[in-house]
Parts: C-alpha cells; structure tokens; sequence
C-alpha cells in the first residue's frame, strides 16, 4: 500500500502539511494518494540518521554490501505487478517498458554487488621502497549523498536506480529527493530498499526518501553542511541551479548532473546508397521510443547535401509520419516539449518534413522532423537547442568543411554517431570524428544512440551541458567512481589497514593478474 508519507530511515512520517498527487497522463486524471512534503525537521532528521549511518556503513564490508544490493534487487522484484501497475499509471509509459525498466534496475544493482565482490574498483596501489617508504593509496567513500531522481526513468534512473545503486556500493548513505510525477513508485521501491536495509542488517537512515512537489525540498538537501554530493538527471536549468547551490555552500561538494543532449549523428554518403530506408526505418524507431523522452534521442542528424540525403529526409519523415503517436510522461513535460518545438519552429528558413495533422489525447505528442541548410545550423543557434520528445533535426551540410565547422560549433554531448559502410570513405573523414570524439562521451559506430548497456567499459556522460563533469559516467559500474576519494596511509602496520591494502590480502594477487589494479612493489 502507498501511504503517501516519507522514508526518513525506517520510519514513515509525514508531518508537513504541503500535499500533492501523481498524475495518470494516459487518462489525464490524478491518482491517489496525497503524497506529504517533506518538512524541514524531516529533511534534517534525515540527514542526521545518513550522518550518523556513514560511520557504520562506509565500514561494512564489500561483500557485505554486495548482498545489500542485492538484497534491494529481490525486494524490487518482490513488488511483483504491483509496482508496474502504479509505474504506468503514474508515467505513461507502457506496460512492457515497466518490465524492461525494472529487469534493467536490478541488473544494475547486480552488476554493482558483482564489482564489490571482485574487490579491484576501490584500486589498491602499494609503493614499497626497502623499509624507507610504505605508502597504500585505497579510494574511500566521501559521504551522504542525495540523489534526485529523474522523470523519464522512474526505476532504473530513479530511487533505487544507478545513482543510488553505486552510491551504495561506494559506502554512501543515499537520501532521494523523490521525483514528484512518480512518487508512489519511488515510496515503493523505497519500501522495498528498506526491507533490504532490515534483512541484511544495515544501518538505519542508509537510505531515506523524501517526498517534494516543487524545488524548496531538494535546494535545502544541497545546502544541507552535512551532504557530500549530489546526482541528478534532468534540465539543464535544474542541473545548473544545483550546481551554483553546491558551489556557493560554505564546503561546495560536487554535484553530477547529466543534464541536455541533442546527440549528433553523422550519416555519410556510403551508407545512404545503400541501405537508406533501412536506416530511416531505424531512426525513425530512436526517435519515437519512449515518445522521444531520452536523454540519448537522437535530435540532430548530419549529411553532406546529395539527392541520398533528400531521399533520406523523406524516408525518415515517411516512416515518422506512419508511427502512433504516444503520451508523454506529465502535462508539464508535455507542455515543455510544445514550447520548446514552437521556439524552434519559429525561427526562419527550415523545411517541414513531417506532416502530421491529426487530433491526438490530450498528453500525447506528434513527432516532428524538420531540416535546414548548413549555412543556417551554424547561424541560428536555436536550432542546436534540445527539445526533449520525439523531434529531430536534418542539417544538409554544402561541404565537408561545413560539416567538421558545425560539429566544431557543437556543444558537449552524451553520443555522437557515424553511419558508414565504406573503409575508405571513413578514413577520409578522420577529422571530422576526430572533432565529434572531442564533443561526446560514446562515440557510436553503425547504430543508434538510443539504449544505453549497462556494462563497466560504459560512458554515459559526455562534456557540458550534457554533465556537469565530464570526467565520470552515470552508467556502468564505475558510476562508483563519483561517490569516492583517494587516501593515501604511510607507515601503517599491515594489521591496522583496511583488508585491500594489507599484504596478506590474497585479493591483490588477482587484481595484479587481471591487470585492473596497478601493485606496485618497488
Ligand atoms: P527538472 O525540471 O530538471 O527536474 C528534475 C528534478 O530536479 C526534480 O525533482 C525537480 O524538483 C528538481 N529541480 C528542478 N529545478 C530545480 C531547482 N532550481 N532547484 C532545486 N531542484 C530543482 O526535470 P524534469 O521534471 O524531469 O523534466 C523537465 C524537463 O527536463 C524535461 O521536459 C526535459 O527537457 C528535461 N529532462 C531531461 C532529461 C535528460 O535526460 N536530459 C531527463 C529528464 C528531463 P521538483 O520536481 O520537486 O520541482
């Protein structure tokens, strides 16, 4: 049963008197129950159960943690229909995603219970010099962190999703400023963590979830002294807004945010000879998934103009027109597509190229493909903007050089793409990948950017805006790697090291075989 009230550790409680409820965006109807804001006695006591748990938590054992989280995977599944129900209802999204997301969430939370298991991601370095010098590097975990989770994942980049998932493995207390549109799942995949927190014998206050229905909850988490980080996924305005609050703190802490990308693709002549209503087919699939509510949709497309690429225009537009529109996750994004389409289709000299002109639900959204010249992309920066749903942009390049110019002009990106079937046509465009390289963070060859695997070689992340830091990914096991810092022990007696940096520890044998872990005996 969803009570509508806050995890603040273990115990439910809703003392505030601000209420807000979910919206079913398929029925535009809103769900029950009231969910209560957090107040700030509950954000504090919160903090404090994290601040407190850290002391325990960030010293339990790595294989102690890995049957937490999975642990937290088991409960999530025990939810059983129950959580894909309200999933739906509260999202939009159909019921096979549900199922795809929730696999995903535990998958994730699995991968990182395997990492913990293995040992080498904490990366023990040992400089030996005869009896002189002893010194052991070893990362650690920095502190409670809060995680906002984001609108268009409401499981898998949500409240028991990757941030929290390597927060947890990183020894991180995790506060979630629950997303306002799914807040009866994210209560119960919090009912379901906390049941894990029981079983395993984890500190209470590991983990809290915090009910919010506007920004007030979360901007008092990041200026709260005793957060140490922050994970977000969303706009651009509310990554930077977080951002500027952890800077101004009188201890800034860092926050990851993955934030806006339009995700170029750079389809070379080669591949339109040959295969061009096969690739139409394929974007036109990228860019309606999930009605377009991606963070690695692909909005821009890039060719050198040719009557291939005209015909791959009217492919793709062809294919676009064919497919049902679907509904968006809330009125609101909904409502942020529309005017984020309209200020791009208010500007000059672009072509229309879908056609759609149909009555459609109140919440659902009309694709749209539009191209323009070269010469205009590289003017009007409008057209760079992203416009988060199912719309994407053709630029007919005159030149090589005008191609290598835009994406030189590009701001940073989670993906770029190359379509290409020919070695010796990929080679003559060495530049210009070499500048796409320098934009994104997955550089993608003979696909889509839509799907992102989870796996450790994974960047999900990419220069600003795309993040905040483009040094770390969201995806992947070494996700661990934004909740930790380095600490370096001189001189110490073996027996007084943490387990990873004594010399006795069989561990260190296998990471110096896999090549993971540098041991250094000098
Ligand atoms: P959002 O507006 O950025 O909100 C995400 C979370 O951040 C929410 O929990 C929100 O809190 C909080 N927040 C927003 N602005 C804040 C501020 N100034 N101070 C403190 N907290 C703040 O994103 P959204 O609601 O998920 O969707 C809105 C738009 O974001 C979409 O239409 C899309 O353009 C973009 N978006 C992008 C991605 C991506 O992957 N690139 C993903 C999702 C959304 P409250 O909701 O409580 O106000």
């Amino acid at each position: 049963m969803i009570t509508g009230k806050n995890y603040i550790g273990s115990s439910l409680s809703a003392k505030g008197d601000i209420t807000f409820r979910t919206i079913n965006p398929v029925e535009n109807l809103v769900n029950q129950p009231f969910f209560v804001e957090a107040t700030d006695d509950e954000i504090n006591h919160a903090v404090a159960l994290a601040t407190k748990a850290f002391n325990e938590y960030s010293t339990i054992s790595d294989a102690k943690k890995a049957d937490f989280l999975e642990a937290i995977a088991n409960e999530i599944e025990a939810l059983g229909d129950d959580l894909l129900q309200i999933y739906t209802k509260e999202s939009g999204l159909p019921a096979g995603r549900a199922t795809g997301e929730r696999a995903r969430t535990m998958v994730q939370l699995k991968a990182f219970a395997t990492m913990l298991r293995e040992g080498s991601w904490v990366e023990a370095i040992i400089n030996k010099v005869g009896d002189t010098i002893d010194i052991r590097r070893m990362l650690i975990p920095i502190g409670p962190v809060v995680v906002f989770g984001a609108s268009n994942f409401p499981l898998a980049f949500s409240t028991g999703g990757g941030d929290t998932a390597s927060a947890l493995a990183a020894g991180c207390p995790v506060i979630v400023k629950s997303h306002p549109l799914h807040a009866g799942t994210a209560e119960m995949v919090s009912s379901a963590i906390i049941k894990a927190v029981q079983k395993t014998g984890m500190p209470d206050g590991v983990f809290s979830n915090l009910n919010s229905s506007g920004i007030a909850v979360g901007v008092k988490l990041v200026e709260h002294p005793d957060i140490k980080a922050v994970g977000f996924t969303g706009s651009i305005k509310g990554g930077t807004a977080l951002c500027e609050i952890a800077a101004k703190r009188e201890i800034p802490i860092p926050v990851y945010a993955e934030m806006s990308s339009i995700n170029p693709v750079v389809v070379l002549p080669s591949v339109l000879k040959l295969a061009n209503k096969e690739w139409a087919q394929k974007y036109a699939a990228a860019i309606t998934m999930g009605t377009g509510q991606f963070c690695t949709n692909p909005g821009l497309i890039l060719g050198i103009a040719s009557q291939e690429l005209d015909d791959f225009a009217t492919n793709l537009a062809a294919e676009l027109n064919a497919i049902q529109p679907s509904c968006m996750l809330h009125p609101n994004i909904k409502a942020l597509y529309e005017s984020h389409k309209n200020e791009v289709l208010a500007q000059d000299g672009y072509t229309q190229l879908t056609n759609l002109d149909i009555e459609v639900q109140e919440n659902f959204a009309l694709q749209n493909l539009i191209s323009v010249s070269g010469e205009l992309f590289l003017k009007n920066k409008a057209f760079h903007n992203e416009v988060f749903g199912p719309f994407s942009v053709i630029v007919k390049c005159e030149t090589k050089e005008e191609l290598d110019a835009i994406i030189e002009n590009l701001e940073g990106q989670l993906t770029g793409t190359i379509l290409n079937t020919d070695v010796t046509e990929l080679v003559s465009f060495k530049t210009t990948i070499e500048l796409l390289k320098n934009k994104v963070g997955r550089l993608i060859f003979n696909s889509v950017p839509t799907g992102v695997e989870v796996c450790s070689a994974m960047t999900h992340g990419g220069p600003y805006p795309s993040t905040s830091d483009s040094k770390f990914t969201s995806v992947g096991t070494t996700a661990v790697k934004r909740w930790v810092r380095p600490v370096s022990f001189q001189g110490w007696p073996n027996e007084m090291l943490p387990e990873a940096l004594q010399n006795e520890n069989p561990l260190s044998i296998t990471r110096t075989l896999n090549d993971i872990i540098t041991k250094d005996i000098i």
